[in-house]
Protein backbone atom coordinates (compact mmCIF):
# COMPACT_ATOMS: atom_id res chain seq x y z
CA UNK A 1 0.00 0.00 0.00
CA UNK A 2 1.00 3.78 -0.38
CA UNK A 3 1.23 6.14 2.63
CA UNK A 4 1.82 9.65 2.56
CA UNK A 5 5.28 10.29 3.48
CA UNK A 6 6.05 12.29 6.41
CA UNK A 7 7.07 16.20 6.47
CA UNK A 8 10.04 17.12 7.28
CA UNK A 9 8.58 20.76 8.94
CA UNK A 10 5.18 21.40 10.36
CA UNK A 11 2.43 23.16 8.48
CA UNK A 12 3.25 26.37 9.76
CA UNK A 13 6.92 26.21 8.84
CA UNK A 14 6.97 27.91 5.24
CA UNK A 15 4.81 31.28 6.30
CA UNK A 16 4.39 33.57 5.22
CA UNK A 17 4.97 32.29 1.84
CA UNK A 18 3.10 29.17 2.23
CA UNK A 19 0.21 29.48 4.54
CA UNK A 20 -0.41 26.72 7.23
CA UNK A 21 -3.95 25.81 6.36
CA UNK A 22 -3.10 25.47 2.77
CA UNK A 23 -0.15 23.11 3.48
CA UNK A 24 -2.60 21.12 5.70
CA UNK A 25 -5.49 20.94 3.27
CA UNK A 26 -3.23 20.32 0.86
CA UNK A 27 -1.23 17.45 2.56
CA UNK A 28 -4.23 15.62 4.20
CA UNK A 29 -6.59 15.84 1.85
CA UNK A 30 -5.17 16.37 -1.52
CA UNK A 31 -2.40 14.32 -1.32
CA UNK A 32 -4.08 12.10 0.55
CA UNK A 33 -6.77 11.10 -1.79
CA UNK A 34 -4.34 10.64 -4.39
CA UNK A 35 -2.36 7.99 -2.31
CA UNK A 36 -5.96 6.41 -1.37
CA UNK A 37 -7.36 6.54 -5.18
CA UNK A 38 -3.75 5.04 -6.27
CA UNK A 39 -4.36 2.23 -3.95
CA UNK A 40 -7.94 1.52 -4.99
CA UNK A 41 -6.66 1.55 -8.73
CA UNK A 42 -4.10 -1.02 -7.86
CA UNK A 43 -6.00 -3.26 -6.17
CA UNK A 44 -6.22 -7.20 -7.45
CA UNK A 45 -3.13 -6.00 -9.47
CA UNK A 46 -0.46 -8.11 -7.17
CA UNK A 47 2.59 -7.84 -9.98
CA UNK A 48 1.71 -3.84 -9.70
CA UNK A 49 1.48 -3.37 -6.08
CA UNK A 50 5.19 -4.41 -5.82
CA UNK A 51 6.12 -1.59 -7.78
CA UNK A 52 7.05 1.60 -6.47
CA UNK A 53 5.32 4.32 -7.69
CA UNK A 54 8.31 5.59 -9.75
CA UNK A 55 8.66 2.25 -11.66
CA UNK A 56 5.14 2.11 -12.45
CA UNK A 57 5.32 5.81 -13.90
CA UNK A 58 8.24 5.18 -16.20
CA UNK A 59 6.58 2.35 -17.34
CA UNK A 60 3.56 3.60 -17.67
CA UNK A 61 2.61 1.79 -20.99
CA UNK A 62 2.80 -1.76 -19.24
CA UNK A 63 0.06 -0.74 -17.03
CA UNK A 64 -3.66 -2.23 -18.33
CA UNK A 65 -5.76 0.51 -19.95
CA UNK A 66 -8.18 -0.07 -17.86
CA UNK A 67 -6.81 1.35 -14.89
CA UNK A 68 -3.68 3.33 -17.39
CA UNK A 69 -5.38 6.69 -16.28
CA UNK A 70 -6.22 6.21 -13.13
CA UNK A 71 -2.36 5.05 -12.05
CA UNK A 72 -1.16 8.65 -13.73
CA UNK A 73 -3.64 10.63 -12.37
CA UNK A 74 -3.32 9.46 -8.96
CA UNK A 75 0.29 8.02 -9.09
CA UNK A 76 1.45 11.18 -10.58
CA UNK A 77 -0.46 13.00 -7.91
CA UNK A 78 1.74 10.85 -5.41
CA UNK A 79 4.79 11.33 -6.95
CA UNK A 80 4.26 14.63 -7.56
CA UNK A 81 3.59 15.76 -4.66
CA UNK A 82 6.21 13.74 -2.69
CA UNK A 83 8.99 15.97 -4.35
CA UNK A 84 7.10 19.11 -3.90
CA UNK A 85 7.11 18.44 0.09
CA UNK A 86 10.25 17.41 0.23
CA UNK A 87 11.68 19.89 -2.10
CA UNK A 88 10.57 22.73 0.36
CA UNK A 89 11.98 23.86 3.74
CA UNK A 90 12.07 26.91 5.88
CA UNK A 91 15.91 27.27 5.54
CA UNK A 92 15.58 27.07 2.19
CA UNK A 93 15.95 29.86 -0.77
CA UNK A 94 18.65 31.79 -1.98
CA UNK A 95 20.98 30.54 -5.17
CA UNK A 96 21.93 26.89 -5.08
CA UNK A 97 25.67 26.00 -4.41
CA UNK A 98 27.34 23.03 -5.56
CA UNK A 99 26.66 20.77 -8.46
CA UNK A 100 23.48 21.44 -9.00
CA UNK A 101 24.31 25.39 -8.66
CA UNK A 102 27.22 24.96 -11.32
CA UNK A 103 25.06 23.04 -13.48
CA UNK A 104 22.43 25.96 -13.47
CA UNK A 105 24.94 28.03 -14.04
CA UNK A 106 26.71 26.13 -17.43
CA UNK A 107 23.27 24.70 -18.73
CA UNK A 108 21.27 28.61 -18.26
CA UNK A 109 23.81 31.02 -18.33
CA UNK A 110 22.86 32.15 -14.87
CA UNK A 111 21.18 31.44 -11.68
CA UNK A 112 18.78 34.39 -12.36
CA UNK A 113 18.01 33.39 -16.33
CA UNK A 114 17.02 29.94 -14.59
CA UNK A 115 14.45 31.33 -12.22
CA UNK A 116 12.99 33.27 -14.96
CA UNK A 117 12.84 30.39 -17.33
CA UNK A 118 11.62 28.09 -14.77
CA UNK A 119 9.18 31.11 -13.88
CA UNK A 120 7.62 31.28 -17.22
CA UNK A 121 6.89 27.50 -17.46
CA UNK A 122 4.79 28.19 -13.88
CA UNK A 123 3.02 30.69 -15.05
CA UNK A 124 2.66 29.68 -18.31
CA UNK A 125 0.81 26.56 -17.97
CA UNK A 126 -2.94 26.94 -18.68
CA UNK A 127 -5.36 25.64 -15.90
CA UNK A 128 -3.75 23.14 -13.28
CA UNK A 129 -0.35 21.54 -13.71
CA UNK A 130 3.06 21.94 -12.70
CA UNK A 131 6.09 23.50 -13.59
CA UNK A 132 9.58 21.37 -13.49
CA UNK A 133 13.61 20.75 -13.86
CA UNK A 134 14.36 17.88 -14.66
CA UNK A 135 17.38 15.72 -15.38
CA UNK A 136 17.68 13.64 -18.38
CA UNK A 137 21.72 12.10 -18.90
CA UNK A 138 23.39 14.59 -17.60
CA UNK A 139 21.82 17.72 -19.06
CA UNK A 140 18.88 19.70 -17.01
CA UNK A 141 15.58 20.95 -18.40
CA UNK A 142 12.48 22.83 -17.97
CA UNK A 143 9.30 22.03 -18.63
CA UNK A 144 5.71 21.91 -17.54
CA UNK A 145 2.86 19.43 -17.46
CA UNK A 146 -0.99 19.26 -17.50
CA UNK A 147 -2.63 18.04 -14.26
CA UNK A 148 -0.77 15.77 -12.31
CA UNK A 149 0.89 14.42 -15.47
CA UNK A 150 4.68 13.49 -14.18
CA UNK A 151 7.80 13.63 -16.09
CA UNK A 152 8.60 10.35 -15.23
CA UNK A 153 6.21 9.06 -17.98
CA UNK A 154 8.88 11.05 -20.41
CA UNK A 155 11.59 9.40 -18.93
CA UNK A 156 13.01 12.62 -17.91
CA UNK A 157 13.68 12.58 -13.73
CA UNK A 158 12.21 15.67 -11.66
CA UNK A 159 14.86 17.18 -9.26
CA UNK A 160 12.51 20.58 -8.47
CA UNK A 161 8.70 20.41 -8.98
CA UNK A 162 6.52 23.65 -8.38
CA UNK A 163 2.51 22.34 -8.15
CA UNK A 164 0.56 25.21 -9.72
CA UNK A 165 -2.79 23.80 -9.31
CA UNK A 166 -4.88 26.81 -7.44
CA UNK A 167 -5.77 24.93 -4.32
CA UNK A 168 -1.95 25.06 -4.19
CA UNK A 169 -1.87 29.06 -3.29
CA UNK A 170 -5.16 29.89 -3.41
CA UNK A 171 -6.01 30.64 0.06
CA UNK A 172 -3.44 33.34 0.11
CA UNK A 173 -2.67 34.59 -3.48
CA UNK A 174 -6.20 34.02 -5.20
CA UNK A 175 -5.96 34.08 -8.58
CA UNK A 176 -2.36 36.04 -8.49
CA UNK A 177 -0.36 32.60 -9.18
CA UNK A 178 2.97 34.84 -10.13
CA UNK A 179 3.01 36.07 -6.85
CA UNK A 180 2.61 32.59 -5.47
CA UNK A 181 5.47 31.53 -7.77
CA UNK A 182 7.80 34.43 -6.43
CA UNK A 183 7.41 33.74 -2.93
CA UNK A 184 7.88 29.99 -3.31
CA UNK A 185 11.43 30.69 -4.42
CA UNK A 186 11.91 31.49 -0.74
CA UNK A 187 11.31 27.87 0.50
CA UNK A 188 13.06 25.73 -2.10
CA UNK A 189 15.58 23.48 -0.23
CA UNK A 190 18.51 23.42 -2.35
CA UNK A 191 20.60 20.54 -0.39
CA UNK A 192 17.22 18.25 -1.78
CA UNK A 193 17.45 19.19 -5.30
CA UNK A 194 21.28 18.78 -5.14
CA UNK A 195 20.90 15.38 -3.80
CA UNK A 196 18.11 14.17 -5.95
CA UNK A 197 20.20 15.63 -9.34
CA UNK A 198 23.20 13.32 -7.45
CA UNK A 199 21.12 10.59 -7.28
CA UNK A 200 19.32 11.01 -10.84
MN1 LIG B 1 -1.39 19.86 -5.26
Amino acid sequence: MHQLPQLSYGYAALEPYIDARTMEIHYTKHHQAYVDKLNTALEGHADLQIKTIEELLRDITSVPEDIRQAIINNGGGHANHSLFWACMNPEGGGEPLGVIGGTIQNEFGGFETFKEEFTRAATGRFGSGWAWLTKSGSSLSIMNTANQDSPLMGNKIPIVGLDVWEHAYYLTYQNRRSDYIQAWWNVVNWDEVERRFNEA
